[in-house]
């Protein structure tokens, strides 16, 4: 069964914008897509006076493709990674009728997304005695015996640290083939030590696997996120985004830290995160009134903690914002922390140390 067959019938052959630049780009003289003639008061070397070149632009789209180790054809960019999650649901869900399958507690996105769609929610809870790991058997069942169109898989997860099993994923996007497809969410992957599932998407038509430059390479304000999926899926679904998604400023700061020494700073930088992580975790682990320390192999540690709130205030007082993230289902009396620079997290375990102090 081929991927398409979950998309929305009504969306198969709806064709999309075809905008000026798609049509036709070069030439000396452009006056096919109604810019101003001039540069920007403000822009006047005219770097935004022109639309950008195409819907994807292609030497972002070559650059992320060799990244991530996967054909152009299999690769679409987006304003982060936020809002492939919206295209895929807005492209394969039916308001009123189907479904997508989350393992709380995860990223809350996936469920807005259905919600703005007017799917439904399916749950099956991550299992807090084996360190939150994802319950692939319960995952199938629900996927298998409910109109479920998408099953998300956040690894490593967020707010809770953890990976997904790759064989476990791999299976699970095996036995739901031409019934759901595994959306593998791996926004934090450069800091785990598992391998990217993203050359399995590119092959497999019931996989797709989320990236994005939001994290490791320190674009979060570019919103620069790729999806990596089969190719028809992902034809299909650039027809659904905006002409001109990919802002031209972003587009080129992408590219720049997709450059071959830029990655490579970022590497040592990703290094750097991992061993402050370390040295954060077991900081947390000596506090008292620490209840436990989620291994993380993301970029940040949830602790759950006797005065979590107390801890929450004294910090926001010092100037150090945090995640509360104990309205998360199972997450009761935890909070989130990225990790900072070591200076950063200096600051915020001297905070911690006078609270003890006081106590
Ligand atoms: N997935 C996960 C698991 C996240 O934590 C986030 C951001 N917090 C995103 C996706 C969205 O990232 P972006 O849109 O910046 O690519």
């Amino acid at each position: 069964m081929n991927v398409l067959d979950l998309v929305r019938p009504e969306l198969r052959e709806l064709r999309g914008y075809s905008s000026a630049r798609m049509e036709a780009s070069g030439g000396r003289v452009l006056l096919n897509a109604n810019e101003s003639p001039w540069p920007g008061v403000a822009d006047p070397e005219g770097a935004l006076q022109r639309y950008p070149d195409g819907q994807q632009p292609q030497p972002l789209v070559q650059r992320l493709a060799s990244l991530y180790g996967v054909p152009a054809a299999n690769l679409l960019v987006a304003r982060g990674s936020d809002e492939c999650i919206d295209l895929l649901t807005r492209a394969t869900c039916r308001a009123g009728l189907d479904a997508v399958l989350v393992s709380p507690p995860t990223f809350a996105m996936y469920a807005v997304c259905a919600g703005i769609q007017g799917a439904a929610v399916l749950s099956v809870a991550l299992d807090p005695a084996r360190g939150f790991v994802p319950d692939f058997e319960r995952l199938r069942e629900v996927a298998l015996a409910g109109p479920v169109k998408l099953v998300y898989v956040c690894t490593p997860n967020n707010p809770t640290g953890g990976i997904a099993s790759i064989d476990a994923v791999l299976a699970l996007a095996h036995e739901l083939a031409g019934r759901a497809l595994v959306v593998v969410d791996e926004a934090y992957a450069e800091f785990a030590a598992a391998p990217s599932l993203a050359p399995q998407a590119a092959r497999n038509g019931n996989l797709a696997v989320l990236r994005t430059l939001s994290k490791a390479h320190a674009l979060a304000g570019a919103r620069i996120g790729a999806l990596v999926a089969d190719a028809g899926l992902i034809a299909l679904l650039r027809r659904l985004l905006a002409p001109y998604p990919i802002a031209a400023p972003s587009a080129r700061a992408a590219i720049a830290a997709l450059a071959p020494d830029a990655l490579a700073a970022t590497r040592l930088r990703v290094a750097a995160l991992k061993a402050e992580r370390a040295r954060m975790a077991q900081a947390f682990a000596r506090l008292p009134g620490v209840r436990e320390v989620y291994p993380s192999e993301a970029n940040f540690v949830t602790v759950r903690l006797d005065a979590a709130a107390a801890t929450y205030a004294a910090l926001l007082a010092a100037g150090i914002v945090i995640r509360d993230v104990g309205g998360y289902p199972g997450l009761e009396g935890c909070l989130r922390f990225s990790i900072g620079t070591p200076g950063e997290n200096d600051a915020l375990l001297g905070v911690l140390a006078r609270r003890e102090r006081v106590a």
